[in-house]
């Protein structure tokens, strides 16, 4: 392994050389099941016919042309984003942390344009994961990703997941809006209660703040709908979206509505590659399957199928696991041994998934897997776990 490679991530010691469905396989051959999906990117698996279709022709067509020239697919993906959601405005950038930068700047913005410079705080809460900017690592809070880099960008406060009292004393006069993921992903798999988010959509508009969903993770059809607000029955003003979005392809989003986006005006935020052509035909390829008729549904219905299955393993395996979390193929096990020892001894059964804050271990499936792939990780699972309780008995029996 070369050491030029800035050693910011800890790496698991192998390589993928190509994709296929649900499967990833190793320089050596091996066959490894992927229900990490890159992080809940590879919606579509790996290699997908439309996908790889949709960016081979748009790559030998035009890659990039800059946003001073209208783009027919940023156009086409903005409707479409439009008319299956709350939005009336999409804004194209290229990764999450984009997308929340400009929902954080538009929220700024449209404060000031009601004559509220003051306002510009934004209230997020603990758990919370938007990104590595210097902006997002204020809006998460979390210590260990702003230690080093200097002062706290400011304008960034935060509050416990669900704890609408600690809200309500930091709503201030300088208060802009509320960020928040309806399920924290990062932060392991905390599905926000309904009742909570309903709350935060009346003290927006008791306060005149906006509220802003980072649906990055929770995304394009990722819990069963394709935003999870639906399944709320709360809108948010503004929603960011990346991850899922371009199947494997970089891009984000940021959707609001004409109310909150006016201020928006030419010049007022930019990206030079965000929106480029070969992004939007890998978005629009990834929307032309996850909009067919029946697939959101499918995922629902698998997405029980799956959490019933490893509800059965945390029955099975009670020293290892004791609880399932999420939504749809946005699914945790909460794990009662390091989620890195679950996910190595996975690993082990070749199996990929991805741990989380608060102990749980990720299992997130590309959304086109299907039942049979399911029970090929469980199996793995239950390996893994049987693997893990063996080496807990026999810890227990040296001390
Ligand atoms: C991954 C993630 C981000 C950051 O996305 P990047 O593309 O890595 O910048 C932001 N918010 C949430 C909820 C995420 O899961």
């Amino acid at each position: 392994m070369t050491n030029k490679i800035l050693p910011t991530y800890a790496r698991t010691n192998v390589t993928f050389d190509h994709g296929d469905g649900c499967e990833l396989v190793a320089t050596n051959g091996d066959r490894y099941l992927d229900f990490g999906a890159g992080i809940a990117v590879n919606s579509l698996g790996h290699g997908h016919p439309l996908l790889v279709e949709a960016i081979q022709n748009q790559a030998a067509k035009l890659m990039h042309v800059s946003n001073l020239y209208k783009i027919d697919g940023q156009e086409r993906l903005a409707e479409r984003l439009c008319e299956h959601t709350f939005a009336d405005k999409a804004f194209f950038a290229n990764s999450g942390a984009e997308a929340n930068e400009c929902a954080v700047k538009m929220a700024r913005k449209y404060q000031f344009a009601a004559g509220k410079p003051e306002r510009y705080r934004i209230i997020t809460f603990a758990g919370g994961f938007h990104g590595r900017t210097l902006a997002m690592i204020a809006a998460g809070g979390q210590a260990k990703h702003l230690e080093g880099f200097g002062p706290k960008v400011d304008g960034f406060d935060q509050v416990p997941f669900g704890d609408s009292e600690a809200l309500k004393s930091l709503i201030s006069h300088e208060t802009a809006a509320l960020m928040i993921e309806p399920i924290q992903g990062e932060g392991g798999i905390n599905s926000a209660d309904v009742d909570f988010l309903k709350e935060l959509r009346s003290l927006c508009e008791e306060h005149g703040l906006l509220l802003i969903f980072d649906e990055v993770q929770t995304g394009v059809g990722r819990t069963g709908v394709l935003y999870s607000y639906e399944q709320y029955g709360v809108e948010p003003d503004i929603l960011t979206t990346a991850k899922g979005l371009g199947g494997g392809f970089p891009v984000g989003a940021c959707l609001a509505t004409d109310e909150v986006a006016y201020p928006m005006v030419a010049g007022s935020h930019g990206s030079t590659f965000g929106g480029n052509p070969l992004a939007m035909a890998a978005a629009n390829a990834v929307l032309d399957v996850v909009l067919e008729p029946g697939f959101l549904e499918e995922i629902r219905e698998k997405g029980l199928v799956l959490k019933q299955k490893l509800a059965s393993v945390t029955d099975q395996f009670p020293e290892v696991f004791d609880m399932v979390r999420g939504e749809g193929l946005l699914l945790g096990l909460h794990a009662k041994v390091p989620p890195q020892d679950v996910v190595s001894a996975c690993f082990d059964e070749k199996l990929l998934c991805v741990p989380a804050g608060d102990n749980v271990v990720r299992i997130l499936p590309p959304l086109i897997a299907t039942t049979k792939e399911f029970d090929q990780a469980i199996a793995a699972i239950e390996r893994a776990a049987g693997t893990i309780s063996e080496k807990m008995k026999k810890e227990q029996s040296t001390l």
